[in-house]
């Protein structure tokens, strides 16, 4: 095909907007983090402001509702912090992270990791990844790594990239931006719940309004509850399905193209990284009966390890992803630039 074919000019504009979108990405980072932290802020300052004062069995739920918000902004610290995963060091001026790629973190600070016990195998089996070089930045690539075009690196496990912690989400930080998720969620639905009467009370004009924030601060910490609230929690959602069938966002997208390729041929396409849903979500947060931690660690605001450096992965016992596929079919997503 000719340089100049109008399909390869509408190519070549594609891939001009997508370098666009992803610089957007990139820049949208900083000032949707900043956004973050000031509207976890206000939130927090609200609650405990005017509506813990009211809350009933205040000796009970003023602790909980403290382990909560802590719980809330150390995972979003450390989700925005704890780098991903990345397989390697810069490859482009700007490129964040350091320059051997990412080590599995060792616990100190606020960690928290008893010894680790012997894993037993039972329905899985721990197997080296196949590892390729990556077509864009030439870095390795184990299985279930893949670039991202914001970051221009690779990332184990990787997930997708976040504008909203400005970073990507990856083996090392995905537990912790569940989590983040998860206690945002609480804290939003405790605060529509228990500031109910609150918000009349900020509304009306009869009243004066006797607290130190201003009653429009508290009316859209209100309202963005509302929506944050199931926004998020429809997010979450998706994202703990993703985890119990064993499967990242980038996987998913893959691996529904697989599923379609395979009914088409009469054949099924396995998911060797599915061992049951039970044992897949303790895999994910590194809990269960051969896991680093125990389950009640996800109630602290501690940091959560993953079970694997990303360069093995438990699988189903003879099982491998695919319906027969060459290695170069895998990677749907990271499709070879022009
Ligand atoms: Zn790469
Ligand atoms: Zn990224």
């Amino acid at each position: 095909m000719p340089c100049s074919s109008p399909a390869s000019v509408v190519f070549r504009c594609f891939k001009c907007i997508e370098r666009s979108a992803d610089r957007a990405t990139g820049a949208a980072g900083p000032v949707l983090v900043t956004l973050g932290v000031g509207l976890l802020g206000m939130g927090t300052v609200c609650f405990f402001d005017v509506i813990e004062p009211t809350l009933p069995f205040r000796l009970l739920l003023t602790p909980l509702c403290v382990l909560i918000a802590g719980n809330m902004f150390a995972h979003y610290y450390y989700a925005c912090t704890v780098p991903p995963g990345f397989t390697q060091g810069p490859v482009a001026p700007g490129a964040r992270g350091t320059a051997e790629g990412d080590r599995m973190p060792e616990p100190r600070g606020w960690n928290w990791a008893p010894m680790r016990r012997d894993r037993r195998e039972w329905e899985m089996q721990m197997t080296p990844a196949r590892v390729t070089l990556c077509r864009r930045c030439g870095g390795r690539k184990p299985e279930r790594a893949h670039h991202c075009r914001v970051c221009n690196r690779c990332v184990l496990k990787y997930d997708h990239h976040c504008p909203g912690i400005n970073q990507c989400v990856g083996i090392y930080n995905e537990r912790h931006f569940v989590l983040f998720m998860f206690y945002l969620v609480l804290a939003t639905w405790s605060f529509v719940i228990a500031g109910y009467s609150n918000a009349w009370e900020a509304m009306g004009f009869e009243h004066d309004w006797p607290h130190r924030s201003p009653g429009v601060a508290f009316i859209m910490t209100y309202i963005l509850s509302i929506a944050i609230g199931l926004a998020v929690f429809i997010m979450l959602a998706w994202q703990v399905w993703g985890i119990a069938v064993g499967e990242t966002a980038v996987e998913s997208q893959d691996f529904a193209y697989y599923r379609r390729l395979a009914k088409e041929r009469g054949e099924t396409f396995v998911n060797a990284y599915d061992i049951g849903k039970r044992r897949n979500l303790e895999l994910f947060f590194n809990t269960g009966p051969d896991g680093l931690h125990p389950w009640w660690a996800m109630l602290l605001p501690l940091r959560a390890l993953p079970y694997t450096d990303g360069y093995s992965w438990a699988r189903a016992r003879g099982e491998h992803v695919g319906i027969g596929f060459r290695p170069d079919d895998e990677v749907l997503t990271d499709e070879e630039e022009a």
